[in-house]
């Protein structure tokens, strides 16, 4: 949420024209009422804040659905779906074998999921409503999805060699680590 104020930089430039922050109703009266409070961020923002519709159209017939994930303060998963692709973007909620979201984003062609904890930080992971990497993988496998790349990684490593990756695909073979301007064809 507090990335929204980053945006405001962001749309200052020619290159983006008009801009809509879709988002639950209670978030985008919460996010007017405290982060553009006075007291905080007196600049009204340049984007629309608008609610999230159920589905939404996308270009090329696409259509964009959504779903509830577990996090502290909630938070939302999607998925879109074109007539010859789909893909889900799912973060910061716990990846869990039971999770509710796994038929949500069954046999999409790309996953891109948060992978923030290593295996051994499970009780921190829980805490924060975040994912370790096993069950990322593992979630990946049972979805039956097509490709993960993984995001939210977290940020004090030093290098992306310290995540094991090489764990992660003895449970899912199709794991990629996201990098910053990643473009991925699927
Ligand atoms: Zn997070």
């Amino acid at each position: 949420v507090i990335g929204l104020t980053y945006l405001i930089d962001m749309i200052s430039g020619d290159e983006l024209g008009n801009v809509a922050v879709h988002g639950e109703p209670a978030k985008i009266a919460a996010v007017k009422q405290h982060l553009f409070d006075d007291a905080l961020f007196p600049v009204p923002p340049a984007f629309q804040l608008k609610p999230l519709e159920q589905s939404h159209a996308l270009g090329g017939g696409g259509t964009l659905t959504h779903f509830p994930l577990h996090h502290p303060g909630g938070s939302v998963g999607y998925r879109l779906d074109w007539p010859d692709r789909s893909m889900a973007y799912v973060s910061d909620t716990t990846a869990l074998p039971n999770a509710d979201y796994i038929e949500k984003i069954r046999g999409v062609d790309l996953l891109v999921h948060e992978a923030n904890f290593a295996d051994d930080a499970q009780e921190m992971a829980i805490l924060t409503g975040h994912s370790w990497l096993s069950n990322v993988a593992q979630v990946a496998a049972d979805a039956e999805v097509g490709r993960l790349v993984l995001v939210h990684l977290n940020a004090q490593l030093k290098s992306d060699t310290e995540l094991d990756i090489a764990g992660m695909r003895r449970i899912f073979k199709h794991t990629e680590i996201g990098t910053d301007r990643m473009e991925i064809e699927f």
